[in-house]
């Protein structure tokens, strides 16, 4: 069956989450979503298994349904009985040590076939570090020994490095990352599959690298709060059962695995270059001409996710990488109701028209990626099926993000909501290129600048970015 996975979420028991992220909740949203399979997060702590074991029952192999009875009153509102959520027990862990010559940080998610194995990986992190203080633990355990870990306990464990790109807690991070996988997870990386691409990266980008493509490249949430499930997610045509969705991780083919939801990457806090503070926002090619230096401040800008890419990139034309797959564009359901009624998107009134919506039309990710338009014209109105539409085919309007500062993307230039309700012709909106910069000319322009004068100037005026600049805890 076709199905919708988000498999890297976090619990109530992570630092900084909501305190709903609770089964009863989980459930309620992955039915409003449309999310078959759900991973549990956070299966590395004792309090949260020990709820998990409490408030879920098995289901297919591998899989985990809520008991009955505990299903909140309000799913049944949206009117979708048959919807079937199931959920995979998952985790992620914060790594930190020290490899060839550098502090590493990474984030690493594992999925597990089963509660038993969660007890026994349980019991071999705990000897390492403390595993109850928080449901993302930080552990000073080597990327490769937790992947040795894994396999050692159970040859079905399957670990995914987690948003790959995020400059301060990734496999390839441009803080603390390593330059490829192989080297971060060294003599066993063959038993890496899949890669988590992360809320500031798109498949077009990690097209680029030709050493991710072995990878199956999987979006997920990464949610700290139920209602932001599903904002990026895998698509799979698969049965329901652990060892079929391990086959498709492993095996990934366009037969089993039918591509990616994700939010335009430009929203994501470090696409783009710069200093919030010197409202300098660059992309790659800007920042390479101006090696790394702000022209305000003359410290080194905060280098994003982008250009990161762009570093470790070897091929110009993106749609030559075997294997693609599908990837669908989405802005939240949410965000487009509030750009459509002029009112916030956490308001009263957004979040009553957007449950009329699913009423109406049914789950959000389907109605945003598949329904038909005319569909959506007919039982939900011309502006949001205009919305849709431009949505879908990349005519949006788009402020990146940079910096610790969220990106925006909108579907409506002012005043043209009123004129799609009232019949009246648009402007067209041009639509966006898979890649805002030419990585050839990056490339030269590396060449010809130097990558280590490139570094050596950024370093003498001055790193000042080796923390979240904006001097917050960075949770991604
Ligand atoms: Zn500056
Ligand atoms: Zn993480």
């Amino acid at each position: 069956m076709r199905l919708i996975a988000d498999l890297h979420i976090h619990s109530h028991f992570s630092l900084a989450t909501s305190s709903q992220l609770v089964p009863e909740h989980l459930d309620y949203w992955c039915r409003y979503k449309g999310i078959t399979i759900a991973g549990t997060g956070d299966f590395t702590h004792p309090g949260w298994i020990k709820e998990l074991k409490d408030k879920l029952e098995p289901a297919e192999q591998g899989l985990f349904r809520l008991k009955p009875g505990l299903h909140l009153d309000k799913a049944n509102e949206l009117g979708r009985e048959s919807n079937q959520v199931r959920f995979v027990l998952s985790a992620e862990i914060s790594s930190i040590y020290k490899k060839n010559g550098r502090v590493r940080k990474v984030h690493n998610i594992l999925l597990a076939p089963s509660f038993e194995v969660v007890d026994k990986i349980q019991a071999r992190l705990s000897r390492i570090g403390n595993i109850t203080s928080d449901g993302r633990p930080i552990l000073g355990l080597d990327s490769r020994d937790l992947l040795a870990i894994a396999l050692d306990i159970s040859s079905d464990v399957e670990l995914i490095p987690a948003h790959i790109w995020t400059p301060w807690f990734s496999a390839l991070g441009e803080k603390s990352g390593f330059d490829s996988i192989e080297e971060c997870y060294g003599d066993l990386s063959s038993h890496i599959h899949a890669v988590e691409t992360g809320l500031s990266s798109d498949s077009p980008m990690n097209w680029c690298v030709s050493s991710l493509d072995p990878y199956l490249l999987m979006s997920n949430s990464d949610s700290h709060s139920p209602d932001r499930l599903g904002r990026n997610a895998n698509i799979f045509d698969i049965g329901l059962s652990y060892p079929e969705l391990l086959r498709a991780i492993r095996q990934p083919s366009s037969a089993c695995c039918g591509g990616t939801i994700d939010m335009y990457p430009q929203e994501g806090k470090y696409h783009f270059d710069g200093h919030r503070k010197c409202k300098v926002c660059w992309n790659p090619l800007q920042t390479i001409e101006h090696n790394e230096i702000c022209p305000v401040c003359g410290r080194r800008v905060v280098v994003g996710v982008l250009t990161r890419v762009a570093q470790l990139s070897n091929r110009n034309d993106v749609l030559s990488r075997p294997g693609r797959l599908p990837f669908y564009f989405i802005i939240p359901l949410a965000e487009i109701i509030a750009e459509i009624t002029g009112t916030g998107s956490k308001s009263k009134k957004v979040t009553a028209k957007c449950l009329e919506v699913i009423r109406t039309a049914g789950p959000e990710l389907q109605l945003l990626i598949q329904t038909p338009l005319e569909e959506i014209s007919r039982l939900c109105g011309s502006a949001l099926c205009e919305a849709i539409r431009r949505m879908r085919s990349s005519e949006v309007l788009i402020e990146e993000g940079f910096d610790g500062e969220y990106g925006k993307v909108r579907a409506f230039r002012p005043g043209e909501v009123q004129a799609v309700e009232s019949g009246s012709s648009l402007k067209e909106m041009p639509k966006r290129a898979l890649l805002p910069f030419d990585l050839k000319a990056f490339r030269e322009l590396i060449c010809r600048n130097g990558a280590e004068n490139i570094r050596a100037t950024a370093e003498s005026a001055g790193v000042s970015n080796d923390k979240d600049p904006s001097g917050q805890l960075i949770f991604f």
